[in-house]
C-alpha cells in the first residue's frame, strides 16, 4: 500500500471516528435526560400505563447497546490507526493476505479480510470483528 493510499484510509478513519464520537455523545446526552426524568420524581411519569413504560425501557437498552457498539468500533479504529503507523493496515490479522479494498472502502477498521471474517461470524458469534458489512 503506497503513501497516497495509506493518508487516504488514516483520514476515512479519523472522520469515521469523530462520526461515532458523535454519535455516542449524542447516545449519552439521551441516557442523561431520561434518567433526569426519572430522579426528577415527576408523578406524572406514574400516569403511564405499563405498554409505554415498557417501550421506554426498551429504548434505553437499546441505546446502551448502541453505546458499547460504538465503543468497540471506537477501539477498532485506534487499532486500525495503530497499524496504519505500524505497518501491516490493510492485511488480515488471521491468514495475512490484503484485505480487499472495497471491503477497505466501507469498514476502513476491519483487520479480518472477507473469508476470516466470515469463519469467525460462523463458529463463535464475536462481534466487532468488523465482519458485519461484505
Ligand atoms: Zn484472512
Amino acid at each position: 500500500m503506497n503513501k497516497r493510499e495509506q493518508d487516504k484510509y488514516k483520514k476515512l478513519l479519523l472522520k469515521k471516528r469523530q462520526e461515532v464520537h458523535n454519535a455516542m455523545k449524542h447516545i449519552e446526552e439521551d441516557a442523561l435526560k431520561s434518567s433526569q426524568r426519572d430522579a426528577s420524581g415527576d408523578l406524572s411519569g406514574y400516569s403511564l400505563h405499563m405498554a409505554d413504560i415498557a417501550t421506554d425501557n426498551y429504548d434505553r437498552e437499546f441505546s446502551l447497546g448502541l453505546a458499547t457498539n460504538a465503543q468497540q468500533i471506537l477501539y477498532q479504529i485506534d487499532e486500525a490507526l495503530k497499524r496504519l503507523k505500524e505497518k501491516g493496515f490493510g492485511n488480515c490479522l488471521s491468514c495475512e493476505k490484503p484485505i480487499a479494498k472495497r471491503r477497505l472502502q466501507a469498514i476502513p477498521y476491519a483487520s479480518l479480510c472477507i473469508s476470516c471474517a466470515g469463519k469467525q461470524e460462523g463458529g463463535r458469534r464475536r462481534s466487532g470483528s468488523g465482519g458485519e458489512v461484505a
